[in-house]
Formats: structure tokens, sequence, C-alpha cells
């Protein structure tokens, strides 16, 4: 049977987005990830989910309290959720949502 696992984690970085009449000042956020994998369950578990997380904060401990903006050039959430997905897919995961929340009620997420 395939199932979903999930993870959740976070960081805390700066960013501005250029162009932007209010974000493009330089502001910070304590940036919450989540990351959901299906797989068929094997011997009781999808994935270990310390082996998810720890995958997950490989590819996000670069940006933590860093200035995004010198990894992605306009670090909104939306294109931070793209780069975690595609650099999950290359870890070869089976990839079917990422949420990028810089509040509670602000998110950008990737559903397959
Ligand atoms: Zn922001």
């Amino acid at each position: 049977m395939e199932m979903i696992v999930g993870v959740s984690t976070s960081f805390s970085a700066a960013h501005s987005i250029p162009g932007h009449y209010k974000c493009g000042r330089i502001h910070g956020h304590n940036f919450k990830v989540e990351v959901e994998v299906a797989g068929e369950v094997r011997d009781g578990m999808v994935m270990d989910f310390f082996d998810l997380k720890k995958e997950v904060n490989e590819i996000i401990s670069k940006f933590d309290h860093t200035l995004i903006n010198e990894i992605i050039e306009v670090p909104t959430s939306e294109n931070i959720c793209v780069h975690i997905y595609n650099e999950l897919k290359k870890k070869g995961l089976k990839v079917v949502r990422v949420r990028v929340a810089e509040n509670d009620d602000k998110w950008a997420e990737i559903r397959l």
C-alpha cells in the first residue's frame, strides 16, 4: 500500500523582494518548511522520518541565518519552494508536497 509521510522543519533568514513596495526592504522570517513524500510501506515504513528530515535540513541549512538573495535572486516563498522541491527531486525522493511559509498566514505550496 502506498502512503504519504511528512516532516516539518524551519530556518531563520533574511530576504528582500526586489522592486516590491514593502518587501523590497531587507527583513527576516522564521520560515517553516513542510515536505511530504509518497511510497510503498515496507517493513512498516514509507521512509524513516529521521532520514527525511535530514535530507530536508541538508537543503535548508544553506539558507539558515543568511540573506537568501545571495542564493536565490528573487527569494519569494514560491521560488524558495521550487528550489527545495528541485533539490529533493535530485536526491531521488518521490515528493508530493512542499510548503514554505513565511508566517502562519502566508505560504506557497507545490502539490503533485
Ligand atoms: Zn518576506
